[in-house]
């Protein structure tokens, strides 16, 4: 199966009318990519179509074989948390600590905090947060807040992986260590696309690429499964 399918899509701004011309992407099922192209190209604007937060004004959309082009404002909800989503910008939960900002897509799978304590702890210690559990986002740095962000996506386990510049706020050494990340949640089975001005990235890990430029994807290198980074 197909867990993302873009059929012709098109869409703008007002002031900024043809970000996206035509756009044609599939994704199957344990794919790896990297969505590249210049800033301003529109790599945040096609994510944002993929996670529902703006309707393409041409084309179709599915998500996990399902049409979503014309999905009811109240089924968006419940079809994002299939998805794990790395926004640029984060959108942490600033009234709420560290820990729960990462417990709480699953307290909204419903379930128990006995359940799912060990895992959250887990995942903040693997992403270098052992010891801001308690810690407001506010306090964080732009590095800690990423991996924050990352660990809050990748919690549940989810099929489909959306990740703006998941890397882009820390240092490399972090940024290798956030792939392996991603990497090991691909090879659990998640499909995964990550955007980045980065393509020696992709080159890297093997991952499929794909370039937006002038409104258009291309695509460069196709996925295969990554080999284990070294
Ligand atoms: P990228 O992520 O590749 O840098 P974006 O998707 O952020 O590209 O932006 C594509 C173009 O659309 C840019 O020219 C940007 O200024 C414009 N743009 C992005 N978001 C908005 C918005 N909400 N309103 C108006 N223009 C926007
Ligand atoms: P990127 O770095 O991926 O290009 P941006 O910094 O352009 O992302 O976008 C950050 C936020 O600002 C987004 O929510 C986007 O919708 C908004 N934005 C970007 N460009 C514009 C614009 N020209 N007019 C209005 N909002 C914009």
């Amino acid at each position: 199966i197909d867990v993302v399918r873009l059929r012709g899509l098109g869409f703008g701004y007002d002031d900024r009318p043809s970000v996206l011309r035509d756009v044609n992407l599939i994704l199957p099922h344990g794919s790896f990519h990297f969505l590249t192209g210049p800033s301003g190209a529109g790599k945040s604007t096609l994510l944002r179509l993929m996670t529902l937060g703006e309707r393409p004004q041409t084309g179709r959309i599915s998500l996990f074989g399902q049409d979503v082009t014309q999905i009811p404002r109240s089924a968006i909800p419940a079809m994002r948390q299939r998805m794990g989503v790395v926004f640029q910008e984060f959108r942490l939960l600033d009234h709420l600590s560290a820990f729960d900002n990462v417990a709480l897509p699953l307290r909204l799978n419903g379930e128990r905090p006995r359940d799912y304590v060990q895992d959250v702890a887990e995942m903040l210690r693997w992403v270098g947060l052992g010891g801001r559990f308690e810690a407001l986002p506010p306090s964080l740095s732009g590095g800690e807040k990423q991996r924050l962000a990352i660990a809050r996506a990748v919690i549940t386990r989810p099929r489909l992986i959306l990740a703006d510049e998941p890397t882009g706020s820390v240092d490399r050494a972090m940024g290798e260590k956030l792939m392996r990340l991603f990497v090991s949640l691909n090879k659990l089975g998640a499909t995964i696309l990550i955007a980045t001005h980065d393509e020696d990235m992709a080159e890297r890990y093997g991952a499929g690429l794909l370039r937006l430029e002038d409104g258009y994807l291309r695509q460069l290198v196709p996925s295969q499964r990554p080999p284990e980074h070294q």
